[in-house]
């Protein structure tokens, strides 16, 4: 490909709105152009990478044994309903609008096709012969992103390759899901991505359990808990940590201070000379209105009007997804006016001695081994010092839980015993496998025969992948200052050949040349024969981060010498033109070779 008569428009211009290093260079190399917020063209060099990154994703998953199909985007709204996500999916869920009655106003974009896929499995998958099966397809999702983020990293649009397995039970399932796991291993290796595997949180997705692959960097979104030792990673939405030990401190009296018109904990901490970690933050609690409709909550007894109490230290934050499943409820903030009745005193000001209503109590590990608290005094303008569990407020009781509600912090202990330390890292979310079980399959009466004949639900796995996800993260995994070094697998070009001298005859008709042996060779080649000066011709080639640049000018030719520069290192290796071609074949097949899991 010759670049005078291909389309890259690089640009020096760092784009202000940009801070993630990806999006800064995806927009300087002219890889995407920004159409509207969180939605992207792929321009030429862009999408030769996304077609790379694609082309992986299907070998492996083919390799893995999925069979690909293609399901639409337009869904009816009628399957959503009938697995009740149509609220879970929120804002996310995209529905095309038009005039009442009009067929528009029952159709959805799809986000994700676990509903598509389970209709098609509930009318064709119906013996146990058939099993287990996995479908997957490599196809764009739509979300309403409230906040598109980053560059392509989150948009509103987007190309995600989606799988499915079915089963006929749990061992089967296991047997897949691993499948599922090892392939992704494969994949985000090919793709030269620096990954680690991490426990996660279902989301809006359900079902048992689940894994993220993550790539770590300050660009992305998600929190991982990695202990020092590679003994434990999870997402911080679900982590937890080893226990805290029983501080022996001697009880001290219980004391009220005054302390008018200090609320937050920094505010109060300061005000009584304690630290934030002899803080109690109560916070109170009600059972959300949707739960309290949902048939379906395996907590009907729980008395719903009952505030819940919520102790976790001064230095610590509530963890809402292990908060509700504690609970076995999913809870959110009380109002002010709950919260005042509870307290009898304004907000701000509540602890967990002295409350007026009955409540439930659920009491954070780390509270329930401290000693000498503060905390609300239940009174407007007070505080109370050296509050004690069980001696003030009780970690026993039918309304009490004790348990691990907070996200974990740097510093904390790895929960498997090690004693290894845990450190909170940034990371960009690549892929996510989830055990789904029978949540679809019930919920659509998807079922198969088993050999007695007898229906039954089928088993489930999904997993999905975001392939501009891979793309962006590779950049951010690498480059420097001056721009990309793509890993040779998903560059774009692997090879650009830069004629120095554009006006000279022998040098346009010797990269000419090489370029042609080499695109028959089978090499992705780019040759920059634009009539531009060198310095700006290194500066666009060190941008675009092609692995291997070939460098022909007039001077060095008369030498006998073409010179060879691989974009990740500063040696120049000068060659006679002839032994180019083999040299540059095998650069590229060795890159490739490297990145094979
Ligand atoms: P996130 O938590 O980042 O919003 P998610 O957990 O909702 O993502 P999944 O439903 O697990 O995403 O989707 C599978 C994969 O699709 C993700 O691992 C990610 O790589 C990709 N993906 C999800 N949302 C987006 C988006 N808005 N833009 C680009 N890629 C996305
Ligand atoms: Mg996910």
């Amino acid at each position: 490909m010759r670049w005078s008569e291909f389309l890259i428009p690089t640009t020096k211009e760092t784009p202000k709105d940009a801070t993630a290093p990806s999006h800064k260079l995806m927009l300087r190399t002219g890889l995407v152009r920004q159409l509207a917020a969180g939605i992207y063209s792929y321009l030429p060099l862009g999408y030769r990478s996304l077609r790379k990154i694609e082309r992986i994703v299907r070998e492996e998953m083919n390799r893995a044994g999925g069979i690909e199909l293609h399901m639409p985007v337009l869904q009816p709204i009628e399957i959503w309903e009938q697995t009740g996500r149509t609220a879970a999916m929120g804002d996310v869920l995209l529905r095309l609008g038009g005039p009442e009655g009009d067929w528009r106003t029952q159709t959805v974009l799809g986000p994700t096709h676990e509903e598509v896929i389970t209709d098609i499995s509930r009318a064709y998958l119906n013996s146990y012969k058939q099993l287990p099966v996995n479908l997957y397809q490599i196809q764009v999702k739509f979300r309403g992103e409230a906040r598109p983020k980053s560059g392509v990293l989150r948009t509103r649009e987007f190309l995600m390759k989606d799988a499915y397995s079915f089963h006929a039970d749990i061992e089967s399932l296991d047997e897949g899901y691993q499948k599922m796991y090892d392939a992704y291993c494969r994949i985000f290796s090919r793709c030269g991505l620096p990954y680690v595997a991490v426990e996660a949180e279902s989301g809006a997705i359900g079902g048992d359990a689940s894994h993220e692959f993550m790539v770590l960097t300050d660009a992305g979104e998600d929190l991982v808990a990695l202990s020092e030792n590679n003994d434990y990673a999870a997402n911080t939405e679900r982590a937890t940590c080893a226990p805290i030990p029983q501080d022996e401190s001697e009880m001290k009296p219980v004391e009220e201070v005054h302390t008018p018109d200090q609320k937050t904990i920094d505010e109060v901490t300061a005000f009584l000379g304690t630290k934030p970690e002899q803080m109690i933050k109560t916070l109170i609690y009600v059972e959300t209105s949707k739960n309290q409709n949902d048939k379906t909550s395996k907590n009907q007894n729980v008395k719903k009007s009952k505030p819940v109490v919520v102790l976790v230290r001064g230095d610590h934050e509530v963890n809402d997804n292990k908060l509700n499943r504690v609970a076995e409820a999913s809870l959110e903030l009380a109002d002010d006016q709950t919260i005042k009745q509870l307290t009898g005193a304004d907000v701000g000001f509540a602890g967990p001695h002295s409350l007026k209503d009955s409540h439930r109590l659920i009491v954070d590990q780390a509270v329930a081994v401290l000693r000498n608290g503060a905390t609300g005094a239940n009174k407007t303008d007070y505080h109370v010092n050296n509050l004690n569990p069980v001696r003030d407020f009780p970690l026993t009781g039918d309304h009490v839980t004790v348990g691990d509600v907070r996200t974990v912090t740097d510093n904390d202990a790895s929960p498997t015993g090690s004693g290894s330390t845990i450190r909170l890292r940034k990371a960009i979310e690549v892929g996510h496998v989830f055990k789904l079980g029978s949540k679809y399959s019930e919920a659509m009466k998807a079922t198969y025969l088993d050999p007695n004949g007898k229906a039954r639900p089928l088993i489930m796995g999904c997993y999905g992948i975001g392939l501009n996800r891979i793309m962006a993260s590779a950049i951010e995994a690498h480059h420097d200052d001056n721009g990309i070094l793509w890993p040779m697998s998903i560059a774009p070009f692997e090879v650009l050949i830069v004629a120095l001298d554009p006006r000279d005859e022998n040098v346009m008709a010797t990269a000419g040349k090489l370029h042609d042996e080499l695109e028959a060779a089978g090499l992705d080649v780019l040759f920059d024969d634009r009539d531009e000066r060198a310095g700006f011709k290194f500066k666009d080639a060190d941008l675009i981060g092609v692995p291997l640049r070939i460098t022909i000018g007039r001077k060095s030719l008369a030498d006998g010498v073409v010179e060879l520069k691989a974009r990740d290192s500063e040696s120049l290796e000068k060659l006679a033109p002839e032994a180019v071609k083999d040299k540059a074949v095998t650069f590229v097949r060795s890159g490739l070779e490297k990145l094979m899991p």
